[in-house]
């Protein structure tokens, strides 16, 4: 049986923008706002010459995201199909997010915010 992705804990944020690995997002807590950050956006963590990754991604927008999964999941399970997310993308505000992998409803999903890394 599928549980519903309705635990953080379940999802997974990477950024896939110019990485040869995935890199697990960060929540940073701001004054500002509360966002995931790629760690490639903190000079600690990149190699010398490596350019800043700027790719934030806002909680409402995960919010949406995470409650756009839901009701796919919520109508797999109505139709009783067995469902599984893998390589599922979708958009929404202009963030693009790709489900890496789904292990039994434990997401990793890949996110870009086009909004701000547009090159
Ligand atoms: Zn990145």
């Amino acid at each position: 049986m599928y549980d519903i992705v309705n635990s953080w804990q379940n999802v997974h944020l990477f950024c896939c923008k110019n990485h040869k690995e995935p890199q697990e997002m960060e929540l940073l807590n701001t004054p500002k706002a509360i966002f995931y950050a790629c760690p490639k956006y903190f000079e600690k963590n990149r190699e010398a010459g490596e350019p800043a990754c700027i790719n934030p991604v806002y909680l409402n927008d995960v919010e949406k995201a995470v409650k756009k999964i839901n009701d796919m999941v919520g109508a797999a399970a109505m139709a009783d199909n067995e469902l599984n997310l893998e390589n599922v993308k979708f958009t929404i505000d202009n963030v693009d997010y790709t489900v890496l992998k789904d292990d039994n409803g434990v997401l990793d999903i890949a996110v870009e915010n086009r909004k701000v890394v547009r090159k």
